[in-house]
C-alpha cells in the first residue's frame, strides 16, 4: 500500500475517534457512568429525639461530578429512578453507610435510627430487602433499626408486591416511613393499606410555624392521627427554636433539620456521634463522683 494512503486512513481513524470523544453523552449514559466510577455518596443529616441528642440519621445523595462538582438528588433522582439505575444506587449507599456505621458502632446509641430513601419502583423486587438483609446481618441485634423512607411522588403501582416486602421488611426489624406526608395524593390510602411506623411531616408544614397565617391545624392533625394509629412522628425542615418549642408541645418524638444540623459528609457525622458519647460519658462519670 503508498504510504500516502496509510497517511489518508490514519487520519480519517483518528478524526472519526475524535467525534466519538466529542459526541456528549445522553444524560442516562452519564448517569450509568457515573454509578460505575462510584460518584454517589452517602451524606448523613442527624435526626434528634427529644432530649436533643443524635439518636439517628437519615442517608441524603450527593452526586459528586468531576467537572460540575456537587449535584443535589432532585436533579438526578427522576432519571435514576426512570432508568432503575435508583436500585444499584442504593446498594451503594447502603454498603458504604454500613462500613462507616460498623467501625464505629461504639460511638452509636443502641436503636440508632438510620434512614433510607426508596423509589416506589423499589417495592416491586426483592434487590432492596436483599439491601437490607446483608446490612442488618452485621450489627449485634437492636444496635441500629433501619427505616425505609418511602415517598409519594409516583404512584406504587403494585400494592399488593409493596405490601408483601413490607411485612418481609418487619420481619427483619425495619420500619417504614411515609416521607413528606401530606404532600403527595395517596398519604391516607398508604396509611390504610400498608402497616406504617412513622410519618415524616414535610418540611413546607414544619415552615408555616410561626408564620403569621399558619393553618396549625395541619400539623396539629397529623400528630393527632398518628398518635390515634401509635405512629411515630419525625418533624422535617426544622429551622429555628419556635418550630422546634411548637413541636415539642405537640409530644413529637424526632426532629430533623438545619436547626440542629445539615445533611454531612459520614467522616463528619462519626466525629459528632463521637463527641456526643464522650461527653456522655464524662456526664455519667461526674455523676458517679457526686452521688
Ligand atoms: P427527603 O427525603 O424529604 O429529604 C429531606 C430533604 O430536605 C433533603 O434534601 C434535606 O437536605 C432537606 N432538608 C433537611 N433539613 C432541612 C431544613 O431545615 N430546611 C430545608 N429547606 N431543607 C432541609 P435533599 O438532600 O436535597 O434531598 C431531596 C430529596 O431527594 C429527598 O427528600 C429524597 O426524596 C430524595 N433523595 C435523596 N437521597 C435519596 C436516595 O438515596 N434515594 C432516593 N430514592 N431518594 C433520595
Ligand atoms: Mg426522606
Ligand atoms: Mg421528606
Ligand atoms: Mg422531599
Amino acid at each position: 500500500i503508498p504510504i500516502y494512503l496509510c497517511i489518508i486512513i490514519a487520519i480519517i481513524i483518528s478524526i472519526n475517534g475524535y467525534r466519538q470523544l466529542k459526541r456528549p453523552r445522553s444524560p442516562q449514559e452519564e448517569l450509568r457512568r457515573a454509578v460505575e466510577d462510584n460518584e454517589f455518596l452517602p451524606y448523613l443529616q442527624p435526626i434528634v429525639n427529644h432530649q436533643g441528642r443524635i439518636c439517628g440519621a437519615e442517608i441524603l445523595m450527593r452526586w459528586h461530578h468531576p467537572n460540575q462538582g456537587f449535584i443535589m438528588p432532585d436533579l438526578f433522582i427522576p432519571l435514576a429512578e426512570d432508568t432503575g439505575l435508583i436500585t444499584i444506587m442504593t446498594t451503594q449507599m447502603l454498603t458504604s453507610v454500613k462500613s462507616y456505621l460498623l467501625q464505629n458502632q461504639h460511638y452509636l446509641p443502641d436503636g440508632f435510627h438510620l434512614a433510607i430513601n426508596i423509589s416506589p419502583g423499589q417495592c416491586n423486587d426483592l434487590l432492596f430487602y436483599n439491601d437490607c438483609l446483608s446490612f442488618m446481618s452485621v450489627f449485634p441485634e437492636g444496635k441500629v433499626k433501619l427505616v425505609a423512607e418511602l415517598t409519594e411522588r409516583e404512584f406504587i403501582e403494585d400494592t399488593g408486591n409493596a405490601a408483601l416486602l413490607f411485612e418481609k421488611l418487619h420481619n427483619l426489624g425495619v420500619q417504614i416511613a411515609l416521607d413528606d406526608f401530606g404532600t403527595g395524593h395517596s398519604s391516607l390510602a398508604y396509611i390504610n393499606q400498608f402497616n406504617i411506623d412513622i410519618i415524616k411531616i414535610d418540611k413546607s408544614f414544619t415552615h408555616l410555624i410561626g408564620s403569621v397565617d399558619m393553618p396549625s391545624h395541619i400539623v396539629d392533625n397529623v400528630v393527632d392521627l398518628a398518635n390515634r394509629l401509635n405512629i411515630d412522628v419525625v418533624a422535617e425542615g426544622v429551622e429555628n427554636a419556635t418550630q422546634e418549642a411548637y413541636l415539642k408541645l405537640r409530644n413529637i418524638q424526632f426532629f430533623q433539620g438545619y436547626f440542629y444540623d445539615k445533611p454531612i459528609p459520614p467522616a463528619v457525622f462519626i466525629e459528632k456521634m463521637q463527641q456526643q458519647s464522650d461527653r456522655q460519658a464524662r456526664l455519667s462519670a461526674d455523676l458517679s463522683l457526686n452521688g
